[in-house]
């Protein structure tokens, strides 16, 4: 039988893993990317990363790789809480010994393309792809959408060409193609805290840090260098928004209100704030996701989501694991039926994700400064710690778990009003840790919202 050849369109993290899966099954892979090839492009100061969680670790585990990344990674085992005035407080995420990882995303994209390459994936890079003919898996290149264009052809074709993808935009075009996009009122800018001189962090390095502000928020995760990267969510426009940081003075004056502990930390937060650009956080989401047995959608081409509970790529990745699995049971023929699995598995699970993305930036923003928020958390977590059979948290499903993130959502939301009944209880602030707690909640979860594990 003859090999199938295949075109994956973009070379990001989605794109760069999805080749070394496909090639393992030894079809011939090229990868088009309109960017130079990122190994051969200086990084433009610290690089930027990304949390990974199980499902993200669980697909570098299944093609050999995870042990080499984890080398890159910090492992961070907690949230740290910065309040005005306050002492620092740290929420942990899940069990002992349950983290997050820091990752650096260029330094990982990089060591995947090279792994692709030395696996015999071919890469054209500073090749775009203006246009495909989708019944005839064609790809057409080229320098400008006027210019005179290249033309290829394949078996199949993969669009991992992100969020605004030409791949989605040529479906969106047929018939009975469902598409939404929706962009926050909040933004975000990349900022920076160098390392001590010494080259060690300024931070504690195995947390998650953020400043939370309500309508705002700094967050800072560690880099192997000893610096971190912050990340400022901002509303666009109104007040306490970007459109009111215009010169350095307002800037200094906000951050001096808002954000003063880091002042001393941050030395080039005024070139940071002017060089760096502030960009849109856009919720996309698209049906169907594969065309016949030709074209499908990975990462997110399909499933653009706003980035409050570190999963893009993690969901990105889940997709290839799943897709890996599904091609293992239907025996690598009828491509159709696999792509169909494929898109019906995994849209209820984006869909979930992307909404429970959403909410969390009210739960970083917001609460994680709120005194009842904060008890409410430590209820859960002693219940779930003795009853782990009856109550998994929702973060822990989502993030230390690889149960379907649909599941997540709807068991998250039967938690929350159960949560919300305990939080109502006379004097819970008092009583938080006793029995009369522990059994209203074993009452609830049986009566009136019978849990499954
Ligand atoms: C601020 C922020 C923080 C985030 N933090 C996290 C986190 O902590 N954890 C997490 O799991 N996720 C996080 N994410 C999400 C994560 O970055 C994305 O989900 C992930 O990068 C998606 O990978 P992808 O390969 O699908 O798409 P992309 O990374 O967007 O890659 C698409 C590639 O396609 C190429 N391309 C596009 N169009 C064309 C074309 N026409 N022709 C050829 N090539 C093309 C691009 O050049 C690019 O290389 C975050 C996102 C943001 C914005």
């Amino acid at each position: 039988m003859q090999t199938k050849n295949i075109a994956i369109v973009g070379s990001g993290l989605v794109g760069s893993l999805l080749a070394l899966y496909l090639r393992k099954r030894k079809y011939q892979v090229t990868v088009f990317d309109r960017r130079p090839d990122i190994r051969t492009v200086e990084f433009s100061g610290r690089s930027i990363n990304l949390a990974m969680s199980v499902r993200g670790w669980k697909t570098l585990e299944k093609i050999g790789i995870a042990d080499e990344v984890q080398k890159l990674a910090i492992p961070m085992d907690k949230r740290t809480i910065h309040v005005t005035g306050e002492p620092v407080y740290h929420q942990y995420y899940g069990k002992k010994g349950e983290a997050i990882s820091s990752i650096p995303r260029g330094v990982l994209n990089r060591r995947m393309i090279t792994l692709a390459e030395e696996a015999g994936v071919v890469f054209r890079f500073n090749e775009k792809v203006w246009d495909i003919n989708l019944p005839e898996a064609k790809i057409y290149t080229g320098e400008t959408e006027k210019s005179e264009w290249t033309e290829y052809q394949y078996d199949m074709i993969f669009g991992c060409d992100g969020a605004f993808s030409r791949v989605r935009h040529k479906m969106q075009r047929r018939s009975r193609f469902d598409y939404s996009q929706k962009f926050l009122d909040t933004g975000y800018k990349e900022l920076g805290i160098p390392p001590n001189e010494d080259g060690t962090h300024r931070l504690d390095k195995h947390s998650l840090h953020i400043w939370p502000r309500g309508k705002f928020m700094l967050i800072a995760l560690p880099n192997l260098d000893g610096s971190f990267t912050c990340t400022l969510f901002m509303p666009h426009e109104g007040e306490n928004s970007f459109e009111e940081l215009t010169n350095d003075d307002e800037v200094i004056k906000f951050w001096e209100n808002h954000f003063p502990d880091t002042i001393n930390l941050m030395p080039t937060l005024l070139n940071d704030f002017k060089n760096n650009p502030t960009s849109a956080l856009v919720t996309m989401k698209c049906y169907p996701w594969t065309y016949w047995d030709k074209v499908a959608l990975v990462g997110d081409s399909a499933h653009a989501i706003v980035p409050f509970y570190g999963q893009g790529m993690n969901a990105g990745f889940e997709d290839i694991s799943i897709l890996d699995e599904i091609i293992d049971a239907h025996g690598d023929s009828d491509w159709q039926q696999i792509f169909e699995a494929y898109q019906e598995s995994r849209k209820p699970n984006a869909d979930a994700i992307a909404e429970l993305s959403y909410r969390n930036f009210i739960e970083m923003s917001s609460k994680t400064a709120d005194p009842d928020f904060i008890l409410r958390k430590k209820i859960e977590k002693q219940f779930s710690e003795k009853y782990p059979d009856q109550w998994l948290p929702l973060y822990s499903r989502v993030t230390f778990s690889h149960r379907p993130y649909a599941e997540a959502l709807k068991i998250g939301d039967k938690q929350a009003a159960i949560m919300d009944q305990v939080m109502q209880m006379d004097n819970i602030e008092n009583i938080w840790n006793t029995n009369e707690v522990e059994h209203y909640i074993l009452e609830l979860l049986e009566e009136k919202y019978y849990i499954k594990k």
